[in-house]
């Protein structure tokens, strides 16, 4: 193809035991989906039904990489999520079926300027400013499903310099994984290269220019980043 501008790679992530990579299409996130993480941001977890936003894959920051403090915040937080990569598309997906259209798995962290978000949320504006900003997507290698199965528990946690502000269980999602991918894909059909983000356990908290963050899921891997001096 001739372009008028530069064409870019897509962005893409290390598969776990290949030389080939996951190219990423597009990055979907559940809100609340652990009851405690619910009530700490002061909603009701009642299961009333999965809500949705997203992310540029271009916002994808690779295990070991190194996070810009933002722009426009001065309450950065990290929310560590296990993130399944889409290998077979599709619409209106039965729950019962939606395991089969997950390649693989990883360690994620939903990076959120939780100041923007409440702004928006008082203002009823969308979220986009406040989730998906540039570098806001950590994301470390994928580990195929056919290596490691389909994790629907397990401890997942997250450490700021080495101590532990996040710490959860995958069994605790309100909505699990094949309830999220039918719920998602009766609102979007899903492509392969689809990223889903599945919501983040308690403790969330800000994060200082110049710490580390190392989250892991259990049975899926560890992702660290750095994240860098305010600008
Ligand atoms: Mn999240």
């Amino acid at each position: 193809m001739d372009t008028v501008i530069p064409l870019w790679q897509p962005p893409s992530l290390a598969v776990a035991g290949s030389a080939a990579r996951f190219p990423v299409r597009r990055i979907y996130c559940v809100g609340r989906n652990y009851a405690a993480h619910t009530r700490e941001m002061g909603g009701d977890p009642a299961r009333e039904s999965p809500f949705f936003f997203m992310k540029p894959a271009d916002a994808l920051v690779p295990d070991g990489g190194h996070v810009p403090y933002p722009p426009a915040t001065a309450n950065l937080h990290h929310e560590v999520e296990l993130v399944a990569a889409i290998g077979t598309g599709g619409a209106d997906i039965a729950p019962e079926r939606a395991l089969d259209h997950v390649y693989g798995y990883a360690v994620g962290i939903d990076l959120t300027r939780r100041d923007l978000q409440q702004v928006a949320k008082d203002r009823s504006w969308p979220w986009g400013a406040a989730k998906a900003f540039d570098h806001g997507a950590p994301c470390g290698d994928l580990q195929p499903a056919a290596a490691i199965g389909h994790p629907a528990k397990g401890a997942i946690a997250l450490k700021v310099d080495g101590e532990l502000r996040q710490q959860g269980d995958l069994a605790d999602m309100i909505w699990p994984l094949p309830e999220i991918l039918a719920a998602l894909s009766r609102l979007f059909e899903l492509v392969p290269g689809d990223l889903v983000y599945t919501g983040t356990p308690a403790g969330v908290g800000p994060i200082r220019p110049g710490e580390r963050l190392d989250a892991e899921v259990e049975g899926v891997g560890t992702l660290g980043v750095t994240v860098g001096e305010a600008e």
